[in-house]
């Protein structure tokens, strides 16, 4: 993969459109803004790989909608979505389409850092940045543009497709920059965070750059940061009163983010990590907690199940659940249950709790108490991949032969898999009864064929 093919996929929109100008009218109304960000958004889904944790897409999703919902009516809904990228980067896609790497959630500091990045963010998609950037010249019809864009995120192809006289015009404009700043900074006021963390996340950024040309985060490209712009920034919170707002601690919801977020990248570089700051806090409930994750996560289940115990004694949270998941793991079914049952009784909500508990019951022969539990895993979170996968099987084996196919075809739309999302949702068509269900399936089959369309344009 070369560098150039993996910038952010924003850069893909400015760029085709600069590299194709002349070619379409205009488009500019909110309805063809939002069609453009929906079929980006599905087709992109089979090129980059998406975070599908609750807790970490939960969260970006919580702190995007507070800011979201401050602004009022909107012409289109938001949309937020985690890629599994260790590198810093945020980008927003037109029709309400914002995207953070996972890195970058590594390196928020608290909720304020990240309100910051997507009220600026935000900011670019409510006043309509791409487009107006876009006015002098003009935009391809969407077929095209989607086609050259799903090329353009997948690698090989993109490279080839990006001439590197349009990768350099990938920038928003200056003036766009300053007012993303002005306008997110007030935004994230408004939805209770202190615009202050917005500064201090680009001061950051700005630091990491000075350590060279090849440290410099992608997010610096699009979003360039100069010393102008930080000092009006700075001069904005100034004169709104808004840079006293004490900062905040690191929450321990956000603590799990990052260790969700930082497993995506795999568990040596966190082991070690989890390893030295329980070797510092001995005492620190959420370190301990960390470590026994990190060692679960990477299959030392009876060094989890020690670790996770002294972690509950210490205090922390939530830890019936992954003590559970360590049970299942090291083949003890019975105490597995126990632990799990509770989790799902204090938190019915858990996705993971849920999948957790079906996987138990299922390991125990009671094939109706885990279709339950699944069902209720998706219901809390659709996106979960592996119960969809589940719940496929149990339908298949207990011979409701469509939803079992549907179920599947989620679970490979999920994990990027179009081909065979396609050949699991067309069986399903076949065997589905007319209804709701049907329907959902005849209309991902549409979706599907108008990316794989495009793709082959
Ligand atoms: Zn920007």
């Amino acid at each position: 993969m070369t560098g150039r093919s993996r910038q952010p996929l924003l850069a893909g929109i400015a760029a085709v459109a600069f590299a194709w100008q002349g070619l379409c009218p205009p488009a500019g109304a909110a309805e063809s803004e939002s069609d453009l960000g929906r079929r980006f958004a599905f087709e992109a889904g089979a090129e980059i790989p998406l975070v599908r944790d609750p807790v970490v897409v939960g969260y970006v999703e919580r702190i995007g909608g507070r800011i979201v919902a401050g602004l009022g009516a909107q012409p289109f809904d938001y949309h937020f979505f985690v890629i599994r990228d260790a590198r810093v980067n945020a980008f927003a896609v037109p029709g309400g389409y914002v995207y953070v790497h996972s890195g970058l959630l590594a390196l928020v500091a608290n909720d304020d850092e990240l309100a910051g990045v997507l009220g600026h963010e935000i900011a670019h998609v409510h006043a309509h940045h791409l487009l107006r950037q876009q006015e002098a010249t003009k935009w391809l019809n969407y077929a095209q543009l989607i086609g050259l864009l799903a090329s353009f995120v997948q690698p090989a192809v993109g490279a080839a497709a990006m001439g590197a006289s349009a990768t350099v015009q990938l920038k928003y404009k200056r003036e766009y920059e300053q007012e993303a700043d002005y306008l997110g900074a007030r935004y994230v006021q408004a939805a209770g965070f202190a615009p202050r963390g917005m500064l201090d996340f680009f001061q950051k950024l700005a630091s990491q750059e000075r350590y060279g040309p090849g440290a410099a985060p992608p997010y610096l490209l699009t979003h360039p940061l100069t010393e102008e712009r930080l000092t009006r920034l700075e001069a904005v919170l100034h004169t709104s009163q808004w840079e006293a707002s004490p900062r905040r601690q690191v929450s321990s919801e956000l603590r799990r983010v990052r260790l969700a977020a930082q497993l995506q990248g795999g568990t040596l570089d966190a082991l070690d990590h989890y390893q030295k700051q329980v070797a510092l806090f001995p005492n620190d409930a959420e370190s301990r907690y960390a470590l026994g994750a990190v060692l679960l996560e990477s299959g030392s289940y009876a060094a989890a199940l020690e670790t996770l115990e002294q972690a509950r004694s210490l205090g922390a949270p939530g830890v019936d659940r992954e003590i559970g998941r360590a049970y299942l793991r090291l083949r003890q079914p019975d105490k597995a249950r126990e632990l799990l049952a509770r989790a799902v009784e204090i938190a019915p909500a858990d996705a993971v709790a849920q999948f957790e508990y079906g996987r138990v019951l299922e390991e125990l022969g009671d094939s109706e108490g885990a279709r339950s539990a699944y069902e209720r895993a998706v219901a809390a979170y659709a996106d979960l991949a592996d119960a969809q996968w589940q719940l496929g099987l149990l339908d298949g084996r207990a011979g409701r032969a469509g939803e079992g196919y549907c179920h599947l075809g989620k679970a490979y739309l999920l994990r990027g898999e179009y081909p065979q999302a396609l050949r699991q949702f067309e069986k399903a068509e076949a065997q589905l009864p007319a209804g709701e269900q049907k329907t959902e399936v005849k209309d991902l089959l549409a979706r599907l064929r108008e990316a794989r369309a495009s793709r082959s344009r």
